[in-house]
């Protein structure tokens, strides 16, 4: 039987799958490799299943056109974190799992949204306190979302799932800004210019890639364009934005709030950030339920399989 890594604990499902077609050596740990255990998976296993955070940089491949593995088959559909082209010239493939996290993670860019809007934290954490008053006609007024402007940077899958959620669910208008024009089901606008996205929506969403790219794609001058009740959702990557930028556009009132699933260095979650009241900050939940785990390990090991039967690979990034 071939060898397989999985670099983290899964679920059992995908366990037991990945049982019956390999011989599994799974980590018990829930932090990223280091370079070292990176770099030893590479030399002792076939195929090794790395997730978010396991950084193989091209350093890490440095030497290994020879090794053992020759499959990176990624447990998530962003792979950032991955030098590819690193990968690829050491004659290693790398694959991804999209699809399978897609609507689960727009749900939780629509939850940022409607708590950002409508101060869910801020409320939750008052009655928690015990220093709720009472209803009144003014209390906690936050910003209705019906027939406001919802604009998504990265109208991919997932953006197009924020997009229908938002125009067929909450009833808002959608404006896009993507570098390729897209083929849509709904009515949504494009819009070339990032800046005159960000000035018209009242609440930008972002679900591009991270990576190099899109590295700090949104700061001061982006930040800047937004409207003073305008709020950021991001659901990306944390460094496709930059949190100082954030920070201090928050500070100075430029934005409304901001909802957060991912941070620029996770897990660290800026001082600044946890003590504001108008920012939602979750612990990068996108794809957080069973079954889109489990689907997402089926997903990274049928690529795993492929290459073992010499098939073509389903999710080649
Ligand atoms: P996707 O289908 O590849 O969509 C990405 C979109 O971004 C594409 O439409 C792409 O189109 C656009 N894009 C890329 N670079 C851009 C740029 N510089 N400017 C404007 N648009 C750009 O990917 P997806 O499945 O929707 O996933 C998107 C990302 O979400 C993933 O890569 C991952 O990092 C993140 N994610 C987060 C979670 C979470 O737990 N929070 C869960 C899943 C995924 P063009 O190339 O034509 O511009």
């Amino acid at each position: 039987m071939k060898e397989l890594y999985i670099t983290r604990p899964m679920p059992e499902k995908v366990l037991a799958a990945a049982r019956d077609r390999f011989s599994v050596t799974l980590r018990t740990q829930n932090t990223p490799l280091k370079k070292g255990e990176m770099r030893a998976a590479l030399v002792l296993y076939d195929v090794v299943m790395p997730t978010l955070g396991d950084l193989f940089t091209a350093e890490v491949f440095e030497g290994m056109s020879d090794a053992r593995c020759r499959l990176l088959a990624n447990f998530g559909v962003g792979y950032n974190h991955i030098d590819v082209a690193a990968a690829r010239a050491a004659g290693i493939a790398v694959t991804n799992t999209p699809g399978a996290v897609t609507e689960a993670t727009a749900d939780i860019a629509l939850m940022l949204m409607l708590m950002s809007a409508r101060r869910a934290g801020e409320g939750e954490r008052l009655v928690r306190a015990g220093k709720w008053t009472g209803w009144n006609p003014t209390q906690m007024l936050g910003l209705h979302l019906g027939g406001k402007t919802c604009g998504i940077v990265g109208m991919g899958r997932i953006g197009q799932a924020i997009a229908r959620r938002a125009h067929f669910g909450l009833g808002m208008e959608v404006m896009y800004h993507n570098r390729s024009a897209k083929a849509l089901d709904m009515p949504a606008r494009q819009i070339a210019s990032l800046e005159a996205l960000m000035e018209q929506s009242d609440v930008v969403v972002l679900a591009v890639p991270g990576g190099t790219e899109t590295r700090h794609m949104i700061g001061a001058a982006q930040l800047a364009a937004m409207r003073p009740h305008a709020h950021l959702i991001n659901i990306a990557r944390g460094d496709v934005v930059d949190e100082a930028a954030l920070i201090a556009a928050l500070q100075a009132g430029q934005i409304a709030g901001a909802g957060l699933d991912v941070y620029e260095h996770e897990p660290a979650v800026p001082e600044a950030l946890r003590q504001m009241e108008n920012v939602t900050l979750l612990p990068h939940l996108g794809t957080a339920a069973l079954d889109v785990r489990e689907e997402m390990g089926m997903m990274a090991l049928a690529n795993a399989i492929a290459h073992l039967e010499g098939r073509a690979l389903p999710n080649a990034v």
